[in-house]
């Protein structure tokens, strides 16, 4: 009798060639296929678009009985569903949208052997009743999809699944397979433990995504340059998150009235809102969604051309989850990100309010994570990689930093001019106020105090706003400057500045990145 590995490897291939109509598996999938056909429970991760359903379809068309496949969102089932169908695969799912006569119909369905693979909602998988029916009939193999929604460390936790593991009691000789594109360490070491998997064979694909181009740009005036991004976007797909939901409504509003054919996402929503933006997304009827985090997994659509982070996100695990829903199809797509150093201090100050201390921390060194990322200057896909533990030795030529890379400069003369006039304005100034002092703004705030008779008044004015914005920001990170948050984020020297405005030694700056410069013509004329 034939090797049953290799057996089962032809009939795998034929069905990759004859019903999906693919000449070659991708790396892993074969692999992870025929230990699932030996009876072996898996754990499958590869990142947004790797292909992974095809994973557990392709052993579901092969065993003789039924495949219960776990997923988490009725968009998400549906569409499934529906391309197995086209491709003629039976298949048909049960959530509560089916009714009972319609559910009593699938059920016959797989009793007379009729259906390969049923998906169904956690919820419903659980159910006493839903698990004796299943124990009657010929039920082969479970797979449960989005997997990290097991897992309290990640950011889509969902109670449900929790409890899938009650599954592989009920049927313990029915291999698993878990499927999810998380980069998350923590959540994945969870996910073969929560749901209980036995020695699972593990696959995990590289969570490059090459056609991405990270770039994070520092934030001046983030609505105007969101606009002029958004103009040469040309109505192609794209999605901006915000932290709140008072953002994206704002945003999303000012964008409406700029001419913008876009939406609003968040769950401040009804559910009919939500669905009605998703599928007017879906269909490209609407081309930018303004959401917070809440528009997520649903997201089935390939040809999301950009995804800007108008707010720095919480975890570098949510920034990938996030960036990655752009250029699914494999096309050119940008992750975009607007930057403000002092947005790093607001969110921290948002986890002070977790009770739970040893979970605060937690998120505090992925925020932490996070900042030192915004604030790199090095390849930006580099960090993201190795912070997965996907080690890159080289620079990856498609973001911000590879592309135009930072240039240093003796920024001991303009460091001077700035960390004098803080002190000529008696150390009482946040940011806003001292670039207008440097660049000699006629406000008058600064005629009120007196401060345009200042030695310092205009000495600077041969530099752009943003120039000087992040000049004083490197002084901020150079130690040089403090800035005191209890008095209106007021700049003080410290001691280290002496050093400087002595000429002690030379210090060295990046070379401001201006980007944006474009969006402050109006200031500068
Ligand atoms: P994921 O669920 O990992 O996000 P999908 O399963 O939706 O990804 O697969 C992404 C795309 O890749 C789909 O269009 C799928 O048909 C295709 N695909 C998967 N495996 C292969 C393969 N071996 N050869 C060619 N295309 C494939
Ligand atoms: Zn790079």
């Amino acid at each position: 009798k034939s090797d049953p590995i290799c057996e089962h490897s032809t009939l795998a291939k034929q069905a990759l060639k004859e019903t999906f109509g693919y000449a070659e598996f991708r790396a892993g999938q074969e692999a992870v296929i025929n230990a699932a056909l030996s009876g072996q429970d898996t754990l499958v991760l590869l990142p947004t678009g790797g292909g992974k359903s095809l994973c557990y379809q392709i052993p579901a068309l092969l065993f003789n009985g039924a495949t219960v496949v776990i997923s988490p969102l009725i968009s998400l089932m549906e569409d499934q569903v529906s391309q197995l169908q086209a491709i003629g695969v039976s298949a048909a799912y049960i959530n509560n949208t089916v009714d009972f006569a319609r559910q009593n119909a699938i059920f016959n369905q797989l009793a007379d052997g009729q259906l390969k693979l049923l998906y169904v909602a956690p919820e419903k998988a659980l159910q006493f009743d839903f698990i004796q029916r299943l124990k009657s009939l010929n039920v082969c193999f479970f797979a449960i999809d989005e997997a990290h929604c097991v897992s309290h460390w990640g950011h889509d936790f969902r109670p449900h699944y929790r409890r899938l593991s009650e599954l592989k009691q009920h049927f313990p000789h029915c291999p698993m397979m878990a499927l999810t594109a998380t980069a998350d360490i923590a959540t994945r070491h969870d996910i073969a433990h929560q749901l209980g998997l036995n020695a699972p064979y593990i696959h995990t694909g590289s969570f490059d995504r090459p056609n991405i181009r990270y770039t994070i740009e520092e934030k001046f005036k983030p609505l105007s340059q969101l606009m002029r991004y958004l103009r040469e976007q040309k109505g192609q797909s794209g999605i901006i998150y915000c932290t709140s939901r008072k953002r994206v409504d704002d945003i999303s509003e000012k964008l409406a009235e700029a001419g913008f054919n876009v939406a609003a996402y968040h769950a401040g929503m009804s559910n009919e809102q939500r669905q009605f933006v998703q599928k007017a997304f879906a269909r490209d009827d609407i081309n930018i969604v303004v959401a917070t985090v809440a528009f997520g997994m649903g997201i089935n659509k390939l040809n999301v051309r950009f995804v800007l982070h108008y707010d720095i996100p919480k975890s570098i695990e949510a920034y990938y989850q996030e960036t990655g829903r752009a250029g699914r199809d494999g096309l050119a797509a940008e992750a975009i990100m607007y930057f403000d150093p002092a947005d790093i201090g607001r969110v921290k100050r948002f986890f002070e309010d977790i009770p739970d201390e040893a979970r605060r921390k937690v998120e505090e060194q992925r925020f932490q994570a996070m900042a030192n990322f915004a604030e790199a200057q090095t390849c930006r896909r580099q960090i993201l990689l190795n912070y997965f533990s996907e080690y890159q030795r080289e620079p990856c030529g498609n973001c911000d930093i590879c592309l135009n890379p930072p240039k240093r400069f003796d920024g001991t003369l303009v460091a001077q001019q700035a960390l004098s006039c803080v002190y000529r304005a008696q150390q009482r100034f946040g940011l806003g106020y001292i670039v207008d002092l440097l660049r000699g703004a006629n406000t008058s705030r600064i005629r009120d105090n007196g401060h345009h008779e200042l030695s310092t008044y205009g000495i600077g004015k041969s530099h752009s706003v943003e120039y000087w914005l992040s000049i004083l920001r490197q002084l901020v990170h150079h130690g040089l400057l403090a800035q005191d948050i209890t008095q209106g984020a007021s700049l003080k020297l410290t001691e280290a500045a002496r050093a400087v405005l002595r000429g002690e030694y030379v210090l060295q700056l990046a070379e401001p990145r201006l980007q944006a410069k474009h969006v402050y013509q109006d200031k500068l004329a």
